[in-house]
């Protein structure tokens, strides 16, 4: 059974949202990385890099994705902060 776009987001924790939202955008390769990341581990941050499955494509990719999905998570807060609430 598919699930649609909107459906498996509003399952997504409301501070990932963004990265998938980017990911299923094409914007950026590496929070697809960290979007897929996130998903394969219930979307608990600190799992992914605790992962040990070297066998994945993405486990080269998972530490710079989860660096660079931290930035943007970032970014986004500071542009929340600067907008004056
Ligand atoms: S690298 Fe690890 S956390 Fe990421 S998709 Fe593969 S198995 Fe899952």
């Amino acid at each position: 059974m598919m699930i649609s776009i909107e459906d498996y987001l509003a399952g997504i924790p409301k501070r990932y949202q963004g990265i998938y939202q980017k990911a299923m955008q094409g914007q950026s390769k590496k929070a697809a990385i960290y979007a897929k990341c996130l998903d394969c581990v219930n979307w608990q941050r600190k799992e992914v890099a605790l992962c040990v499955v070297n066998t994945c494509p993405l486990y080269p990719y998972r530490k710079t994705a989860a660096n660079s999905a931290r930035a943007l998570l970032e970014g986004t807060a500071e542009r929340k902060t600067a907008g004056g609430r």
